[in-house]
């Protein structure tokens, strides 16, 4: 086996399956893992990594796998992408942690400026950064209820928003996120999302009822006044890529802003650059009071951010929000890298071309199968929904079936769905046009032996 010693677009680019998958090292490391792990954490792809960058994930087993997947929307820039090195390795040397809340530095302030610039509306905002996706959506939360008053927070069928007692409570689905984990927090309450593809009089009909039920809750239920925000993602990710019925957010921004109800919106799947836009938001012209991101926004290292209206930002009391780790200056250094290789890249343009060529493999593919009961999604982010033919019955059986033909084929594919039938598409946005069909010719063939 060559010796790999670094990732990053310098990766030697090409799809390679030279063992069985996994190989003899990763089932090694399996059999550390079991003895050392607990069962609960599991991983979808038994490959172990070696190195990554471009459009590929090489695994220790010299085993090359075209990146659909980018650690789940993580690596958009792409992995260990040049900037995003550069700037954690300068960073490194300097110091490594201070605590912003004991001896602040000027990294933190950087990347909050900059989301501040790029986050929709052009009113004046502030941002704080935090660690994970989760802990972000928690003081998103903590802004809303300072900022109002009240405490109820309104959230979707089908929604993901974390693994944390209140972020898990505030996502729709028992298994695997909440089953056993309860009792749940109180005062989140949810409401149908504006699903058009499972809409029950069908998606014509979508927007219009699903946005009177959402306000019956509100309105009759709940009562407006006890309702501090309303959390959703503009793009749910871990439901199955439901962009919600055209009109169903504007709507809910304007009945929120009627009643003095923040709206949250939940970027962090969506956020920086994924869709083709900074974020799903400027799509839909959504200019949220609070937006939340994590994902895509330091390459990686752990970072999170909350921004929003300076008025709702300023509303909790000094010391009332940060944590120990919270805006670590490695991790803010890999944020400078992300925006500017977004920047300089013109990665948005890129994630809409990408968005383009598996929008047209994916519709190329559906042709010839009755699997394919809906290609849904915005740019760098697609993904199909798979059904028995001639219903909308969920085929999970598929799902398992193609995904575990991608990967022994080398390419690496991620599921999604309250139903689990939902293959979802996340490559990062370095990958070349001729591996990101390279990979769809793998997926159609998967099809076939279905
Ligand atoms: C992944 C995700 C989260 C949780 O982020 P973590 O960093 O895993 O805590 C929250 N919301 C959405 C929309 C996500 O996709």
């Amino acid at each position: 086996m060559t010796a790999i010693l670094t990732g990053g677009p310098s990766l030697d680019q090409q799809r390679r399956v030279r063992t069985e998958v996994p190989g003899p090292r990763s089932r090694e490391l399996a059999a550390r893992r079991a003895a050392a792990l607990p069962a609960g954490l599991t991983s979808s792809a038994g490959v172990y990594v070696a190195a990554a960058g471009g459009g590929v994930v090489v695994d220790v087993d010299g085993n090359s796998f075209i990146d659909l997947g980018s650690g789940i929307a993580v690596t958009t820039v792409g992995n260990a992408a040049p900037a995003v090195v550069s700037r954690a390795m300068a960073q490194l040397p300097l110091y490594t942690h201070t605590c912003f809340l004991a001896t602040p530095y000027e990294p933190y302030i950087e990347v909050a400026e900059t989301l501040n610039r790029i986050t929709p509306g052009d009113h004046e905002k502030r941002t704080a950064l935090f660690n994970t996706g989760a802990e972000a959506v928690e003081n998103a939360v903590k802004y809303a209820r300072a900022a109002t008053g009240r405490s109820a927070v309104v959230v979707f069928d089908h929604a993901f928003h974390g693994r944390s007692l209140l972020t898990m409570t505030m996502t729709a689905k028992n298994q695997p996120y909440k089953h056993g984990f309860g009792p749940f927090a109180p005062e989140v309450y949810r409401a149908p999302m504006a699903y058009p593809y499972r809409w029950p009089s069908g998606p014509e009909h979508c927007a219009d009822e699903a946005f009177s039920q959402f306000a019956q809750l509100v309105d009759a239920q709940l009562g407006a006044d006890a309702v501090a925000c309303v959390v959703v993602e503009p793009i749910q990710g871990e439901g199955g890529f439901i962009v919600p019925a055209d009109g169903f957010l504007r709507s809910v921004a304007a009945f929120c802003r009627d009643r003095g109800i923040l709206l949250v919106a939940d970027e962090v799947q969506t956020g920086i650059a994924r869709t083709g836009s900074w974020f799903a938001s400027d799509h839909e012209g959504l200019v949220p009071d609070l937006l939340v991101t994590a994902k895509g926004l330091a390459g990686g290292l752990p970072l999170a951010a909350v921004t929003g209206r300076a008025d709702v930002m300023d509303a909790a009391h000094p010391g009332g929000i940060g944590g120990t780790y919270s805006g670590n200056p490695v991790a803010c250094a890999a944020a400078l890298g992300v925006f500017e290789e977004i920047e300089t890249a013109d990665l948005l343009s890129r994630a809409r071309v990408i968005g383009d060529v598996m929008a047209r493999e994916l519709t190329d593919i559906a042709r010839r199968t009755g699997v394919i009961g809906e290609i849904r999604g915005r740019g760098a982010m697609m993904a199909i929904e798979l059904v028995v033919p001639g219903s909308r019955d969920p085929h999970r059986d598929a799902v398992a079936a193609l995904t575990r033909h991608c990967l022994d084929n080398g390419v690496l594919t991620l599921t999604a769905g309250t139903f689990g039938n939902v293959l979802r598409f996340l490559p990062p946005l370095t990958i070349s046009d001729a591996l990101l069909v390279e990979a769809f010719d793998v997926l159609r063939d998967g099809f076939s032996t279905l």
